[in-house]
């Protein structure tokens, strides 16, 4: 979709003056080039996946010239991440980095403060520093995109070196890391295997974390903890530092690798299901992110709208989804998908494979959907490719299910118990009829949690569908929130909402927050409001929604 006019005219940030900020922008080019600066005052275009924009976000679930840089810089080296810092600090413009701002359902490129100038980072530093071969591991720079590092790696024909990626693969490994974003290998955690980070902090200062601390150290990227006390956490889903390097470890080729599909017939499954699901993945028997999918997911993931398949109005039912799921996929009747992955030689995966259908044959009605009988077009196959960490595109077929979809997640974090299933997804259900939405939930298991990913599809052209969608993850938040579910992650606009649900001890980690930041930047420069962290210049004056 592509505006015709840009009906709020340039974004200036707030409390600067226009011509104070052309004449700063005018020096910064003197700093990085002028084609390392662009001025936002162009229509806005959404593009899609592969040709994102930088100045907004394409998925916006606000109207889309609410958040939007006011400028784009692209800096080609740290000492010139370090130059846009100063600059910042010296006229008091709010800087928002991205590293290839593809982060669509929580914010995709846009700021959370309107008129902020985005670092494009991942633009010119897109270079794989170190592959290493030995240690199993890597050093990126923030555009290196899932892609890049897989398609490197079969270049240097490094067999033996498996990475980890996300439902889609065309984010940053850097961006999606320090997000705390999550893959389907046995490395699925991305933050956990990321060792060592060079950040840029608010005040133009460099530092490198763990063992590249030292200056000629050996172990930057084996050794996550080196001496002290840990910074790293401070840096992720944070406003506390822009990240220039990352060092993250690599999986090592299983050997072998056989993925599975099981289907379990009726809603009332999900209690028991995840009450068999939770000793197995603790115990490492399901090795991988255990993926628990709804029906109406499935049937979206073939891309066809839903109008295709049902012109009434409201939630459909499950009956309604059932009957549809039976006549488009080859999989029977079946209200719910488990998609895994075993890993290893076969008689290794075989043992484990034996345990985990006795187990969910425990469940009346429960089937393991044969592989061999699956078109190559099915979703189970980008799933595999997935799980052994190729990247893949096909996860967001489902954003047609309504016209011009934009999409937004509800994601609470629960124990992986029967009951806690049922309530998070009695809740976002019924919170969801009651906007006469359907949703897209997904129960992911990571080890002895779970969140629960609950997509919400609305029409970005239409400012009802969108408040719609808002009004509807407010309320499941607060819902949640009352009942002890906090969220993982979450788009820029619900951010304040979420951090104000962390509130043990009168809010007690929001004010250590708070007083870190301000320490760490003066000036509230550097992506002021994300994560609900709001430096003192902006801490309550109407910037919170
Ligand atoms: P993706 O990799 O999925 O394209 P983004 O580049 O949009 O994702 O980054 C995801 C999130 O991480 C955003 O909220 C962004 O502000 C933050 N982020 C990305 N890169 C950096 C960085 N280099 N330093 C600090 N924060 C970053």
């Amino acid at each position: 979709k592509e505006q015709s006019e840009r009906k709020r005219g340039p974004a200036i940030p707030a409390g600067v003056e226009k011509t104070t900020f052309l004449k700063a922008l005018d020096e910064l080019s003197g700093q990085l080039g002028k084609e390392n600066v662009e001025i936002n005052d162009q229509p806005l275009k959404d593009g899609w996946y592969m040709e994102h924009p930088n100045t907004h976000d394409a998925m916006h679930v606000l109207d889309e010239e609410e958040l939007v840089a006011s400028a784009v810089v692209y800096p080609g080296s740290t000492e010139e991440v370090q130059k846009i810092v100063l600059w910042a600090n010296k006229y008091k413009i709010p800087i928002f980095p991205i590293s290839i701002g593809r982060n669509l359902g929580y914010g995709g490129a846009a700021p959370r403060v309107r008129g902020s100038v985005v670092i494009d980072l991942g633009r010119r530093m897109n270079k794989i520093l170190d592959i290493n071969p030995v240690d199993h591991t890597c050093l990126v720079e923030p555009g290196v995109t899932f892609y890049a590092l897989y398609e490197e790696i079969q270049r240097r024909g490094y067999k033996h070196l498996w990475i980890d990626c996300p439902d889609l693969g065309g984010g940053s490994v850097l961006g999606n890391t320090l997000d705390r974003g999550i893959g389907y290998t046995v490395y699925g955690d991305h933050w956990a295997c990321h060792s060592g980070l060079e950040v840029v902090l608010p005040t133009g200062e460099l530092i490198r974390t763990g063992m590249g601390a030292m200056a000629n150290s050996s172990s930057w990227q084996i050794f996550p903890y080196g001496y002290g006390p840990m910074a790293d956490g401070l840096f992720s889903q944070s406003n506390y530092g822009i990240v220039t390097k990352l060092g993250m470890t690599l999986m090592r080729n299983p050997g072998g690798h056989e993925s599975y599909l099981y289907t379990f017939p009726n809603e009332e499954d999900l209690a028991p299901l995840v009450d068999i699901i939770r000793p197995l993945r603790i115990g490492n028997i399901l090795e991988n992110v255990a993926q628990l999918r709804h029906v109406v997911q499935a049937i979206a993931y073939s891309g066809k709208p839903r109008s295709s398949y049902f012109q009434g109005e409201g939630q459909m039912t499950d009956e309604q989804v059932r009957e549809i799921a039976r006549k488009e996929l080859k999989y029977g009747d079946f209200t719910w998908l488990y998609y895994g992955m075993s890993y290893g030689p076969k008689e290794i995966r075989q043992y484990k494979l034996d345990i985990i259908h006795k187990e969910f044959l425990k469940i009346p009605g429960a089937r393991r959907i044969d592989p061999a009988t699956l078109p190559k077009t099915d979703y189970f196959w980008s799933r595999d490719r997935i799980a052994t960490g190729i990247p893949d595109l096909e996860e967001l077929q489902w954003v047609n299910w309504y016209p011009n979809g934009g999409h937004i997640a509800f994601s609470p974090v629960s124990p992986v118990r029967g009951p806690d299933a049922t309530e998070l997804w009695r809740m976002a259900r019924s919170r969801a009829a009651e906007f006469g939405h359907d949703i897209f939930p997904a129960f992911c298991v990571g080890l002895r949690e779970m969140h629960l990913i609950v997509e919400c599809v609305f029409n970005r052209d239409d400012p009802d569908s969108r408040k719609m969608a808002l009004a509807c993850m407010r309320a499941m938040i607060d819902e949640a929130a009352s009942k002890g579910y906090g969220e993982y992650r979450t788009h820029l606009v619900l951010m304040d909402q979420i951090a104000k649900t962390y509130n043990f001890n009168d809010h007690a980690l929001m004010k250590f927050n708070e007083r870190i930041k301000d320490t760490l930047d003066p000036n509230g420069i550097l992506a002021p409001g994300k994560s609900g962290v709001w430096p003192a210049r902006y801490r309550g004056r109407g910037w919170e929604m």
